[in-house]
């Protein structure tokens, strides 16, 4: 193909054509903008709108007895949607569940895990997460008795890069837990889960992670890699909607382990409303559910899930990987001459499914491209992040995209933005 066809509209507009996931972008309510921010909160799809309503209606219809009648009965729903995400992370049904948030499944799975002892009691993490869980971290140590600044490493990243040799080298032997994410919320960089299980295991060290920004975006082979525990979020790349219930994973070699933290819905489920004040806790990832699950907060997901399921994730993740490529492909091509650089490694197995770019101007070019009805978003002190989702996004997307930056960036109109963030970035 000659150079100048693969940067045309006509060469976004074929890809768009060969694109076997193209359907999907009809189910969701994409508005008059292009939408580059489903790695923060995605789209609503007519199937989860349709679910929630569902789940509604069975409260107008049964009241109490919505809990087990209707066609989602909300008594079995944590571990239903718990069996539709097993196959997303390569996971065993009875391993996962829907429930709490990533935060709190965090406090959940750390205080469950993080068992120290004199000579091993740090946790490992690195200095480039989500702030939330090194806050959740810290305050795990600091119930435990240990001071944070002294018992909390954090492996130092280079311009928002781990690199896994440097995570190895502080496996040491006083360290007792190990968090990380799969995928780094800013770089979009996926960190060698396979790799690292295997080396925190040499070293007895029990290890867990934060798929926020991998769920629904790349495979993942928990059971495999014999990862130990993990959490996510589902109101990213799952659309789940604003606030959806997060997930959690634990390996069914931890089954029988007391959870951390109790509360009713953790209880053997036939056994449940014999309200002894002696928890029986069930045998499996139920275990580490709390209180009530908030039903209404899980609702969409049912339809969301659904489409997962029908698309499957290695169809997923092709599209996505070559909405990236191509991304890439054009900023390079287009954009040479304004100073982007591109943080994200170009790499496959390295690469998530948002890319990040470094520019000084990158508060004023988000502002500009959100008055354009683009919706990146901007992360401190210089980045902008772009998120395409397989199942929404399309070519056209991306290259109108570049275009519009390359417009913005030609005639300088990011000048009449105040190059800093507003209350939400
Ligand atoms: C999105 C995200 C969170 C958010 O946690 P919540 O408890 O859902 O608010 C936490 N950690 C990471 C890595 C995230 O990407």
């Amino acid at each position: 193909m000659d150079q100048n066809y693969l940067y045309s509209e006509n060469c976004a507009k074929e890809l768009d054509q060969k694109d076997p996931l193209k359907d999907y972008r009809a189910e969701f309510y994409i508005g008059n903008a292009i939408y580059l921010d489903g790695n923060s909160l995605g789209l609503l799809s007519k199937r989860a709108e349709k679910s929630l309503m569902t789940i509604l209606h069975s409260w107008k219809k049964y009241g109490i007895d919505g809990w087990t009648n209707g066609d989602n009965p909300w008594f079995y729903l944590s571990q239903d949607l718990g069996k539709k995400l097993a196959p997303l992370v390569g996971a065993q049904a009875e391993e996962v569940i829907v429930t709490g948030s990533t935060t709190t499944n965090i406090h959940q799975l750390v205080s469950t895990f993080y068992k120290p002892t004199s000579k091993r009691y740090k946790i490992l993490a690195d200095d480039t997460t989500f702030p939330s869980d090194i806050y959740a971290l810290k305050s795990q140590l600091k119930l435990k008795g240990y001071n944070p600044s002294e018992a909390l490493i954090q492996v130092k990243s280079q311009n928002d890069i781990l690199l896994e040799e440097q995570i190895i080298d502080q496996m040491k032997q006083d360290v007792a837990l190990i968090l990380l994410p799969s995928v780094l919320y800013r770089s979009g960089q996926i960190l060698d889960m396979k790799r690292l299980t295997a080396e925190a295991h040499k070293r007895n060290i029990v290890i867990g992670f934060d798929l926020c920004h991998s769920i629904g975006a790349i495979p993942h082979e928990l059971d495999t890699w014999d990862v130990d525990f993990a959490m996510w979020c589902t109101y990213k790349h799952i659309n789940g909607g604003p606030g959806s219930v997060g997930a959690l994973y634990v390996n069914k070699k931890h089954f029988g382990q007391d959870p951390g933290l109790s509360g009713w819905f953790g209880s053997r489920k036939d056994i449940q409303f014999e309200m002894k004040h002696e928890l029986t806790a069930d045998v499996d990832a139920g275990a580490f559910e709390i209180g009530t699950p908030h039903v209404l907060s899980m609702a969409p997901l049912i339809g969301s899930l659904h489409m997962f399921d029908e698309a499957g994730i290695d169809s997923i993740r092709k599209k996505s990987l070559a909405l990236t490529d191509y991304m890439i492909d054009l900023i390079t091509y287009e954009l040479k001459e304004f100073g982007f650089e591109i943080v994200t490694p170009l790499e496959h197995a390295k690469r998530g499914g948002h890319i990040l770019l470094k520019h000084p101007y990158s508060a004023s070019i988000c502002k500009a491209l959100k008055s354009v009805r683009i919706i990146p978003d901007y992360r401190e002190p210089n980045f902008i992040r772009l998120g395409p989702v397989a199942l929404y996004n399309s070519f056209h997307d991306i290259w109108k995209t570049i275009q519009s930056l390359k417009q913005i960036m030609t005639e300088e109109t990011y000048k009449n933005f105040a190059n800093k963030r507003d209350i939400i970035a």
